[in-house]
């Protein structure tokens, strides 16, 4: 069914009081619309929170960065706090599809959309992220369930994403050279207790990769990650690349990664 009633809001509380039954929050529409287009999805009601002024903007603050809901990758990309606090966070979001999804398409948008290949995810992993909704806060490890599944609750809205800043961090992609969505994602974070390094694009959900904290917590170097076995047990197959190919991939993007810290 593509036929719905468009409403606009202008704060939180407004939205979240539509957002029952067969509602649900439009942000920049890149992930929404082309699933309704395309008949995958289908709603009664879609709530324009695009001009909810609460939503949108960057802070940072010596220990963290946090970007309001309805910022677009195009405006992180081009951040001078995001690009001083968390160089690799404007990097990720330059390198979002094209101009117009990086125009449109929104941080709290790609976060609750889940997509198994999308980028944010793991900069939400690796940064030990806070996802702020009108309701609580829910840690990262907690958010991503599974392929297009958050911890988030019906009429349950972000309102902001909450980085922690790195001491050293580096995100390396192979993007399909399509979409740029991430054939394999790996991002790569030294935070103050622990190094942590998540992988997208690999399984059905955003993962970390125990095996190589551990190697690069012992010592930070591409080096480090050469005699890292990473199965393939699990990993995606499709056209773009077979589960095998993904895992050498990931030590290729780690090394990269690192190499740019
Ligand atoms: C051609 C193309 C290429 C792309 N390439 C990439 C890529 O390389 N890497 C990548 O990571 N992504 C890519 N994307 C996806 C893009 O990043 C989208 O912006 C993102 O997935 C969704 O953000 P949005 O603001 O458009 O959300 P919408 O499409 O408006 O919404 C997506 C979902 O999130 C929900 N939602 C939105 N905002 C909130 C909120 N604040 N709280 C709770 N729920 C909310 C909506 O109800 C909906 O279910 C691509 C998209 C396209 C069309």
């Amino acid at each position: 069914m593509k036929n719905f009633n468009f409403k606009s809001v202008t704060n939180t509380k407004e939205a979240t009081k539509l957002a029952t039954g067969r509602a649900t929050f439009l942000a920049g529409g890149m992930s929404l619309i082309p699933a309704i287009k395309l008949r995958l999805a289908a709603y009664s009601d879609l709530i324009n929170i695009k001009k909810i002024k609460g939503l949108s903007g960057i802070k940072v603050s010596s220990k963290s960065l946090r970007i309001g809901a309805i910022t677009t990758h195009a405006e992180v990309a081009a951040s001078k706090e995001v690009g001083k606090s968390i160089p690799s966070l404007a990097v990720l979001a330059e390198g979002i599809g094209d101009p117009q999804v990086r125009n449109r398409g929104t941080i709290g948008g790609s976060i609750a959309n889940n997509d198994p290949a999308a980028d944010y995810p793991s900069a939400c992993l690796a940064l030990n992220a806070t996802i702020h909704t009108n309701k609580r806060k829910i840690l990262a490890d907690k958010f991503f369930k599974e392929m297009f599944e958050t911890d988030l609750k019906k009429g349950e809205l972000i309102e902001a994403v909450e980085f922690e800043v790195p001491e050293k961090s580096a995100y390396a992609k192979f993007p399909n050279p399509a979409s740029r969505y991430a054939i394999v994602g790996v991002y790569i974070a030294k935070l103050k207790k622990e190094l942590r390094v998540a992988v997208t694009g690999v399984e059905s959900v955003v993962f970390r990769c125990k095996k190589l904290e551990d190697a690069l917590s012992s010592n930070f170097s591409a080096s480090a990650i050469e005699n890292v076995n990473i199965s393939s047990k699990g990993f995606n197959a499709d056209i773009h690349a077979s589960a095998e190919y993904r895992a050498h991939m990931i030590k290729v993007m780690a090394k990269k990664a690192v190499s740019s810290c």
